[in-house]
Parts: structure tokens; C-alpha cells; sequence
């Protein structure tokens, strides 16, 4: 299988990467779903909605600021390696992600290739938008979440700051989606990596280039909504699987 999906990448010409949380999961990033992803006995459904921002900011921004201090600490692997030298090899690759934590882009600069930048579906995890004037910046600074005055305020016009990241119920930036549905209706190949297909519209990236007709490999070690779809199924981890379909 192995043999055949790098068989299917070399014919390609134009090529769809869709990744989620599960390409950072050997980074140590968190995912979402199941023990890890709960933080004082809440559920990420529960902290990463505008309602939750709206009734208490304090306590999202806490969250937003320990898994900030988490993914600080977290370094690209060897999956997110692969990625950039896959960009490197077949120049009409588009790199679509639901990741929020910047592991794609730092792969990319450490390589010396800033220029390999992913599409992002649910925004980042270090940029800030005020909630009156929408300004949004870059935020790398340490959040001491201990009162409201605390938290980040607009430069521009003072108001409290959020995270820029996509909450659930949210629409994503249109420009973003439509670069990376674009990209899905033209490939001859999708590469899936580390995502459940649960979270809509960024999986409708996938389905789009099912429908179109590109091959398709999926790279998870449990069951995804794209497996029945696929043409090719690969179960195992994205940090050992992927550098074995790009070296
Ligand atoms: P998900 O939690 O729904 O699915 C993660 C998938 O990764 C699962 O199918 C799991 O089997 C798979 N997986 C686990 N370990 C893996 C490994 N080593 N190699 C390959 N696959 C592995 O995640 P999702 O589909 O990305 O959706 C969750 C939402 O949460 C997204 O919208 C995303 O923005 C957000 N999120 C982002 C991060 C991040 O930025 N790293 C982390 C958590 C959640
Ligand atoms: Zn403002």
C-alpha cells in the first residue's frame, strides 16, 4: 500500500493536502477528542463558541492561554517535514489545514521555505481580533488570564481582544475556504492526514475532491468520515507514514 500510494503521488500533478489535529498529535499538541481534550471538566464544545467568549471571557481566554503555554513548547515533526518537502517537490501543491497551532508554517521556515504556507480553515492560535473594530494582529506574548483588564486589548480602539480561531458555529474566512475548495475541484490526488471528518464546512475540502474525481489516500490510525471514500487507506501514524510516501 505503501509502495502504491507513492506511486499515485509521483503520477500526480496537482495535489490537495487536507490535515487536522491528528498531523500534530506526535508534537504533543492535544487533540480535541477524548481524555486529554478535557480542561477543568470542561469540553472544547463548550469553551470555543462566541457564546462561551460572550458569558465569560476570563475563563475561555484561560483555556486559550494553557494551550497556548502547550503549543509554545511543541516542536513540527516529521509529518509536517515531509509536508514541506512534498511543496518543495510538486510546486501545484496546496496545503489546506484545520490546525490552529502554526506547526505547518514553522516546518516551512525552518526549512528555509516560508514560502510552503498552509491554507488556514480555523485561523491561528497566536493572533488576536478586537471584538469591536476586527482588528487583528499577531499575539505571541505570554496571557496572564487573571482579570478582565488583564487580557488583551485592541491597540487601535482599546477593546478587549479574542483569538482569532474559528469557534464552533462561527463561518470560516471566505477567501480561504475558496482557495482550498478551488484547489480540491482541481487535484488529481488528496492527501488526508490526521483528521476525523467530523468538523463541516473544512471537510467538504475532502468530499469536493472525492467528487472530482482525485485519488485519495487517508492517513489516520482509527476510522475517519473518508474512509468508505478513499482509494487508499493507511493506518498509522502521520509521523511515521508520510516521510515513508515523500522521502
Ligand atoms: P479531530 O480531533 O476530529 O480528529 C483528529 C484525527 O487525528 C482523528 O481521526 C485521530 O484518529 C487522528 N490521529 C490521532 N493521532 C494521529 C497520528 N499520530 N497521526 C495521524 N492521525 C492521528 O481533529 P480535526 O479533524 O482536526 O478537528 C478538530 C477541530 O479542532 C479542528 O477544527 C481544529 O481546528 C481544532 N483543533 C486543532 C488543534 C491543532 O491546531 N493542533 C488541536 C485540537 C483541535
Ligand atoms: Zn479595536
Amino acid at each position: 500500500m505503501i509502495a502504491e500510494a507513492r506511486a499515485a503521488i509521483e503520477a500526480s500533478t496537482r495535489i490537495v493536502v487536507m490535515t487536522g489535529a491528528g498531523v500534530s498529535a506526535e508534537s504533543g499538541v492535544p487533540t480535541f477528542r477524548g481524555e486529554e481534550g478535557l480542561w477543568r471538566n470542561h469540553r472544547a464544545e463548550d469553551l470555543a463558541t462566541p457564546q462561551a467568549f460572550a458569558r465569560d471571557p476570563l475563563t475561555v481566554w484561560q483555556w486559550y492561554a494553557w494551550r497556548r503555554s502547550l503549543i509554545a513548547a511543541c516542536r513540527p515533526n516529521a509529518a509536517h517535514r515531509s509536508l514541506v518537502q512534498l511543496m518543495c517537490r510538486k510546486a501545484a501543491t496546496t496545503l489546506v489545514s484545520q490546525n490552529v497551532d502554526g506547526l505547518h508554517e514553522q516546518a516551512a521556515s525552518e526549512a528555509g521555505r516560508s514560502d510552503c504556507r498552509p491554507v488556514l480553515l480555523h485561523g491561528s492560535i497566536f493572533r488576536v481580533r478586537c471584538i469591536e473594530c476586527r482588528n487583528e494582529r499577531e499575539h505571541r506574548e505570554d496571557i496572564e488570564a487573571t482579570s478582565l483588564e488583564a487580557l488583551p486589548h485592541c491597540p487601535a480602539c482599546g477593546s478587549l481582544e479574542r483569538p482569532a480561531v474559528v469557534w464552533f458555529g462561527e463561518i470560516l474566512p471566505r477567501d480561504n475556504l475558496r482557495r482550498a475548495l478551488e484547489a480540491a475541484a482541481a487535484a488529481d490526488l488528496c492527501l488526508v492526514v490526521g483528521t476525523s471528518g467530523s468538523v463541516y464546512p473544512a471537510a467538504s475540502v475532502v468530499d469536493t475532491a472525492i467528487a472530482s474525481g482525485a485519488t485519495t489516500i487517508v492517513i489516520d490510525p482509527a476510522g475517519t468520515g473518508f474512509d468508505s471514500g478513499a482509494t487508499l487507506k493507511l493506518s498509522g501514524a502521520a509521523a511515521e507514514v508520510l516521510p515513508l510516501l515523500v522521502r
